[in-house]
């Protein structure tokens, strides 16, 4: 099921990225220790009393030389249709302006719940000046302050509320959800259109919701069944903002949460830009299945290096991806596109893969005989026992003396141990360290 989304809206300096980053709180990131990617804060998960949402900033969404009216409507609009519920910050220091009141109408008109957030409240003698905000026509205005961290409680309480229930219809756990990411022009409605032509495929549309429309169900030549995640702007090109670099991130990172595997598509001709590294990096915090899809292979002048070569930049560029397979194709001749369905089914069943206990522990005990724990200040890090706790991603438990005794690059050497012994190609695998009790 996909995580909920809550959006921000509102004018500038109201206060939304203060409040986002207080819902989102300071998450560290893997990726961005390991590779030097930045993240852009307009996308975060985030999570209130044990329930879990995605928070949009729809403020950090720059939508090109358009007039300061026209771009906040256009991030009314975007938060209208990502968001299940909409979070409008008004600021009780600047009281009302009319860019709040053009706002609140396209919010009112769009059957989206909407609550509304007067921020800057910082003392509770400022609360009688709310009641202005209540001609908003919003309903009750939450006060709030979002750098002394005042209210905020309350505002979720009220937006979790809202979220659509849990049971809805149980997801078919042996379908394959998959989504080509990519900035524009590598060629992915290409790749779609060239996958879906294939006389072989069985295309059988479409899920339900209405959120899910634009989804394509197929099966495969191998009867596998398939769900493609259509990121709109593939399929559903023409609002202005589609074409921003960060609106398009963001629906790349909402395919992302929805994909079991994700083919991030590389231009051939092109080579590798910030922006793949950026959203290739979230695939694999995330804990999805990756492939690497090299397309336009048709349009390159090759010599016998030239493949080998492509292959080095990526595996230098993408370092922390040194699992996912790389696939040279062609959207346009098809060259190799038929290995494509195949592979993603293996990364698939990758992800879901369950290693005996026992088995795990031999693999443990080899490598510790090869290779000795590290040992600091005299003592020596004791492993007893190794256990796998999760799929989607392959996720294991080795239980120690002491998880400070466990460095980095040893807990590294064990999960090569576990990549060379059993086949996770394709997935990324966690290796926790905990200490036996
Ligand atoms: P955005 O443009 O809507 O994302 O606004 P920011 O989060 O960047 O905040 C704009 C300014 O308002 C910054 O100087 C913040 O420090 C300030 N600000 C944010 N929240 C509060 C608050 O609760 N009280 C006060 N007094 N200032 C705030
Ligand atoms: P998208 O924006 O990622 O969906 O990219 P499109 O599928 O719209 O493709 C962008 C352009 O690249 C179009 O002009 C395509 O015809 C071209 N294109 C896509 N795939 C290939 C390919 O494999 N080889 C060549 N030479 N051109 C391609």
């Amino acid at each position: 099921m996909a995580k909920p989304v809550i959006a921000i809206v509102g004018r500038p300096n109201v206060g939304k990225s203060t409040i986002f980053n207080r819902i989102v709180g300071d998450r560290i990131s893997i990726v961005e220790d390991v590779s030097g990617v930045t993240r852009d804060r307009i996308y975060a998960p985030a999570e209130w009393l044990g329930k879990e949402f995605s928070v949009i900033d729809t403020g950090g969404i720059d939508i090109g030389d358009e007039p300061f009216l026209e771009q906040i409507k256009q991030q009314a609009e975007i938060a209208i249709e990502e968001a299940d519920v909409i979070i409008f910050i008004t600021s009780v220091r600047e009281r009302l302006t009319d860019a709040d009141e053009q706002v609140a109408q396209m919010l009112y008109r769009s059957n989206k719940p909407v609550l509304l957030a007067v921020n800057k409240v910082d003392n509770p003698e400022m609360r009688t000046d709310i009641f202005d905000f209540y001609a908003l026509g919003l309903g009750e205005p939450y006060p709030v302050s979002g750098s002394h961290g005042l209210g905020l409680g309350d505002l979720l309480d009220k937006a979790i509320s809202y979220f659509p229930s849990e049971q809805e219809a149980d997801e078919d756990e042996s379908i394959i959800k998959f989504s080509f990411i990519g900035r524009p022009n590598v060629g992915k409605s290409s790749l779609i259109n060239a996958l879906l032509g294939e006389e072989r495929v069985i295309v059988s549309n479409v899920a339900g919701t209405t959120r899910d429309a634009i989804d394509t169900s197929f099966t495969a030549a191998s009867g596998s069944e398939f769900v493609m995640i259509d990121t709109a702007g593939i399929r559903k090109k023409g609002k202005v903002y589609e074409n921003t670099e960060k609106y398009s991130v963001l629906r790349a990172l909402r395919a992302i949460e929805r994909s079991d595997v994700v083919v991030m598509v590389l231009n051939a001709e092109e080579g590798i830009r910030e922006q793949d590294k950026k959203v290739a990096g979230y695939a694999h915090e995330a804990g999805k299945g990756v492939i690497i899809l090299v397309n336009k292979w048709d349009a390159i002048e090759k010599d016998t290096n030239t493949l080998k070569k492509f292959e080095e930049d990526i595996r230098h560029e993408f370092a922390y991806l040194s699992y996912a397979p790389i696939l040279f194709v062609s959207a346009l001749t098809k060259q190799r596109l038929n290995q494509l369905p195949a592979l993603i089914e293996k990364v698939s069943r990758n992800q879901k893969l369950r290693i005996q206990s026992s088995t795990l522990n031999e693999v443990i005990l080899d490598a510790v005989a090869m290779n000795p724990t590290p040992t600091d200040k005299g003592r020596r890090l004791k492993i007893y026992y190794t256990t796998q706790v999760a799929i989607k991603p392959p996720t294991f438990v080795v239980f120690v003396n002491d998880p400070e005794l466990m460095h980095f690059s040893y807990a590294r050497y064990l999960e090569n141990r576990i990549r060379d012994t059993f086949d996770f190609e394709g997935t990324p695998i966690r290796v926790v360290t905990r200490k036996r009790k």
